[in-house]
């Protein structure tokens, strides 16, 4: 049954991307999660076409199956600024080109912050720039992945709500997925603790989002306490999430083929991730069939 699991973390690319593949096979992951240039600069340096190929490669002879990108962490689809919108629209462009080339199934990005425009113009505005974006990239594979958030400050996405808005008013829709992370909907004032809190969340999910829509879980428990919307990420079991919340996720046969994927804390040996890994495998009820 853990056979055709998809679980994985988040792997640097250091060294170049295909070491990334090196990394999450070394500690048996069966799906991961990459940056696809530096993730603190709006300019990447260029992927070469050799890198793509070894990528490639080793990817195709890899235990790693889908590949989710996340984006550069200076992107605000929805900035006031006009200069920091265009660069938010450049960068996750060449992100979707880059992960177009490498075969990544899936770019997650933050729906953006509004920053005072109010949640509706943030709404209209990161709709916008992703109808730019794939007006851009006609017929790109790869996904677009809005991701869930804490509602920190102004960022928009705490809401199931507001990221079927953003869904509806873009253009190519069948290009458009949702990553459920489980600090931030846990912060954002998601219960997935309490049986009764896991199903209702998830029955909203479905009413609001559409279940077939959920490309990848980001598995992180959280610092912060349920409703906090702050996002801090805890290592699985050791935070307000606990482990009771990961068994629901872990056994739930909706969820079987879809991704899930680690974004806690590690050193350069990746012994935190391996734990992790263990523990939510073990939460893995074998009577499940
Ligand atoms: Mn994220
Ligand atoms: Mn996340
Ligand atoms: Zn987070």
């Amino acid at each position: 049954m853990t056979a055709s699991l998809l679980l994985g973390s988040h792997m640097s690319i250091a060294g170049g991307v295909y070491r990334a593949i090196e990394r999450g096979e070394s500690i048996g992951c069966t799906t991961m999660q990459i940056f696809v240039k530096n993730n603190n600069q709006w300019k990447g340096v260029p992927l070469k076409d050799e890198d793509v190929l070894t990528y490639k490669e080793r990817k195709a002879k890899s235990s790693i199956g889908p590949v989710m990108a996340h984006d550069t962490y200076l992107i605000n689809l929805c900035a006031t600024n006009p200069e920091i919108l265009r660069k938010s629209r450049e960068t996750l462009r060449e992100e979707l080109d880059r992960c177009e080339r490498l075969g990544v199934d899936f770019l997650n990005f933050h729906p953006g912050s509004h920053l005072g425009q109010g949640e509706e113009e943030g709404i209209k505005r990161i709709a916008e720039s992703i109808d730019l974006l794939h007006e851009q990239t006609r017929g790109y594979r790869v996904k677009s992945v809005l991701e869930t958030t804490a509602g920190q400050g102004t960022s928009i996405g705490y809401r199931f709500e507001q990221l079927r808005a953003i869904i509806d008013l873009v253009e190519e829709r069948d290009r458009m997925a949702v990553c459920v992370d489980t600090c931030h909907i846990f912060a954002a004032g998601y219960d997935i603790v309490t049986e009764e809190g896991y199903e209702r969340t998830f029955a909203e999910f479905d009413a609001v989002i559409g279940l077939g829509r959920l490309a990848a879980f980001h598995m992180n428990d959280s610092k912060r306490e349920f409703g906090s919307r702050i996002d801090r990420h805890e290592h699985i079991g050791k935070g307000k999430i606990g482990t009771q919340g990961f068994a629901h996720l872990m056994n739930d046969p909706r969820f079987v083929a879809v991704p899930k994927i680690l974004e806690t804390d590690k050193g350069e040996d990746l012994r935190e991730d391996v734990e992790n890994m263990r523990v939510l495998r073990s939460l893995i009820r074998e009577s499940r069939n």
